[in-house]
């Protein structure tokens, strides 16, 4: 197993609001403009299942997703729905069902040093009312916690992506078989990881 940062991998998925909104092209520029490679990509309508399956590959989940929207709510000073995070997480859950089985998706595997954090840090924070300006969530949606919440469905933030390169791993195994995932070379991972630059100058 080759140790090398570059050969990180993570998962994304750009939901069906991201495929409505048009902006399967956007997000994927986002990606490919920074240096990570696309190893693998696919269109298809989930099960609720396989949507489930997805989000407790990682058993903190459910309790990690209470704690951040409780949080999302008290930092603005208003009152959760429950104080109880698991009971938040349980009902985001059966809404998330609805939300990913509402149309394809597009799932994409993309390698390359750090690739987990630095698809994060583009991405932006789960609530795009809250996330940064730039990124992919604050700059292309505007939905809320209170908002979708009150409205009885799941915060629409237009992708998703592993949260960890462990949890990356996991993930792209239960959207991929290995052989849709192909191993190759781009002619520019020179220039962006390679000690000598040889081979520029004529
Ligand atoms: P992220 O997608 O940023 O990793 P989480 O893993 O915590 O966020 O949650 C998964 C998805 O569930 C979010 O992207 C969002 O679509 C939805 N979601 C999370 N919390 C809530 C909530 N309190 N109300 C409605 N939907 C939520
Ligand atoms: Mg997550």
């Amino acid at each position: 197993m080759n140790t090398h940062p570059k050969h990180e991998r993570t998962l994304i998925i750009v939901k069906p609001d991201g495929i409505q909104r048009g902006l399967i092209g956007e997000i994927i520029n986002r990606y490919e403009r920074v240096g990570l490679k696309l190893t693998a990509l696919k269109m298809m309508i989930p099960t609720a299942e396989m949507v489930e399956k997805h989000y407790t590959l990682d058993p903190e989940w459910r309790m990690k997703t209470g704690l951040k929207s409780i949080k999302g709510y008290t930092d603005k000073g208003l009152k959760p729905p429950h104080a109880d995070p698991l009971k938040v997480t349980e009902i985001v859950l059966e809404k998330l069902k609805e939300y990913l089985t509402s149309g394809p998706v597009i799932a994409m595997v993309w390698q390359g040093a750090h690739a987990a954090e630095i698809v994060r840090k583009l991405i932006g924070g789960t609530e795009p009312r809250s996330s940064d300006v730039g990124t992919i969530r604050g700059d292309f949606v505007l939905d809320s916690y209170a908002m979708s919440d009150s409205d009885g469905r799941a915060v629409r933030n237009l992708v998703h992506a592993s949260g960890s390169a462990k949890e990356a791993e996991d993930e792209i195994a239960h959207w991929f078989k290995k052989e849709e995932i192909f191993d190759y070379k781009l002619l520019v991972e020179q220039i962006i990881y390679e000690k000598d630059l040889d081979g520029i100058l004529e």
